[in-house]
């Protein structure tokens, strides 16, 4: 081997005209090698780029023998010459002069032997699905996609706010919890009546994974001004659905001084810019999702960041399902949670938009959203999606006092030990605002997967908690 830097492959077609004619010096793993007697091909792709280099072989030079190891997922590092490609299918490729060979990949074991595994298959091998060019691809806009959050809150002046992943509050409401203990599971401490006893557990009290950061981000925004988290949360709900995880990312901004309409504008301008970046940024994986998966990707998310999102309240939307001559498999009433069929009827095929729906009934949102002055609504805001239902929630959240305890007693919430959250009511309190945007749900927007198990490396549901 000679003594010249890797490049990746990313790089390489970054700079493909200026790098032909020059030798250069490649790592990865094999996806497919194929051929004759006299020549052999091999594209190799490092994880950087959705496109593999092509590697040609000349059998004069390389033996059959010190060939053979090379099959699909094998590792290899090579240098030579990168060439215009006399092949179809890529510009340029690499006339092979030094081999080395990393590791093999057995093909009787390899389970990525073949290719066109379906995702379910995949699925099941998600310990080595990333090297597959559709989960690079995904992956690839995941981090993207994380970037372009991070980016967006940074210039508008937002601080990233770390809320715990472990808490002791259970009255968010958002979805069962997890529990966080180390008493011996065996042999539970009781109390007189029979109650598991936590004092003598890890923080003397209860405690779970949070489903939520949003009443610690009040803290945040009611002092910094404009925060956001971005960070796990875990929701022990049974939901076997294309659409839930038991363990998903949030980014949840709350700010101080804005009210349910600036709310909307920041939700709709957020996630525009978001798409609009994997757009930018992530052409190729793109592209190739549209190829492979859904012809009509590309289309869609332009769509979106071209039009404005509806927005209209929870009663008219109501009116339109119930006038909708529709047969929904759960009834449409006004105060009925919205099921996604209901969603995606009004995004998918009234409007034909996102739309952002606010003013629900109380009964069926959080007992710290803003109260109107109908007392029958609360100034809560969802932005339904195309393919996806929901992919925010939030509010405007109520800021008085009185009004806010009067809504805890109402909903029974167990409150006794969410006295710091009060506390932002009762010294300075202010008008404030925020929502939370599933990052998953983001991803499977704008990458057009169907399932949310395959827009995460490690997918948490019911019964899957492998590696
Ligand atoms: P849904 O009705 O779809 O279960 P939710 O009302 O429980 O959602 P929120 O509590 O408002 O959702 O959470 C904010 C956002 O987090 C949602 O808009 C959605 O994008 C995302 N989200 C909620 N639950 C899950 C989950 N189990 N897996 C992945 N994302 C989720
Ligand atoms: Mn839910």
């Amino acid at each position: 081997m000679k003594d010249i830097k890797r490049i990746t492959v990313k790089q390489l077609f970054a700079d493909c005209e200026g790098l032909t004619g020059s030798v250069v010096d490649v790592k990865g793993w094999v996806r497919t090698r194929r051929g004759n007697k006299h020549v052999q091909f091999v594209a190799l792709n490092d994880g950087t780029s959705i496109k593999s280099i092509q590697i040609v072989f000349d059998l004069s030079r390389f033996s059959e023998e010190e060939l053979k190891p090379i099959t699909t997922g094998a590792s290899i590092h090579v240098q030579g010459l990168l060439v215009a490609s006399q092949g179809k299918g890529q510009s340029v490729e690499i006339q092979a002069d030094e081999l080395q060979i990393y590791g093999t990949a057995d093909p009787a074991d390899y389970p990525l032997q073949k290719k066109g595994h379906t995702l379910e298959f995949l699925r099941e091998k998600a310990h080595l699905r990333p090297r597959t060019n559709t989960f690079g691809a995904v992956l690839r806009i995941r981090h993207a996609l994380a970037f372009a959050i991070h980016n967006f809150f940074n210039d508008k002046g937002f601080y990233y706010f770390h809320t715990p992943l472990i808490t002791a509050s259970d009255c968010e409401g958002a979805g069962a919890m997890f529990q966080v203990t180390t008493l011996p599971l065996s042999d539970l401490p009781r109390t007189e009546d029979g109650a598991v006893d936590y004092s003598g557990d890890f923080y003397g009290k209860q405690a779970s994974l949070t489903v939520s950061g949003q009443l610690e981000g009040e803290l945040g925004a009611t002092a910094l001004g404009a925060i956001y988290t971005f960070g796990p949360t875990f929701r022990a709900e049974n939901s076997n659905t294309p659409r839930h995880l038991s363990e998903f990312w949030m980014i949840e901004p709350e700010m101080a001084f804005y009210e349910i309409q600036d709310n909307m504008d920041l939700a709709e301008e957020f996630i525009k810019y978001c798409i609009n970046y994997a757009l930018e940024h992530c052409a190729d994986d793109i592209q190739f999702l549209n190829d492979m998966f859904d012809k009509e990707l590309i289309e869609r998310l332009r769509f979106v960041t071209h039009n404005d999102f509806v927005r209209l309240s929870y009663t008219e939307g109501i009116k339109i399902l119930e006038q909708s001559g529709r047969k929904f498999e759960f009834p449409v009433y006004w105060g009925v949670d919205l099921a996604s069929e209901h969603e995606r009827y009004l995004v998918e095929e009234h409007f034909k938009k996102p739309v952002i729906l606010t003013d629900y009934p109380k009964e069926i949102k959080a007992f710290y959203m803003k109260l109107n002055d109908d007392g029958k609504t609360v100034r809560a805001m969802d932005v339904l999606f195309p393919k996806i239902g929901e992919i925010i929630g939030g509010s405007e959240r109520e800021e008085n006092y009185d009004k806010l305890m009067g809504r805890i007693a109402e909903m029974n919430i167990p409150m006794k030990d969410m006295w710091w959250y009060l506390d932002t009511r009762r010294f300075g309190t202010v008008p404030h605002s925020g929502f939370g945007l599933g990052f998953e749900r983001l991803i499977l927007f704008v990458t057009g997967m169907q399932n949310i198990r395959d827009v995460i490396p490690f997918p948490r549901y019911p019964g899957n908690c492998e590696f």
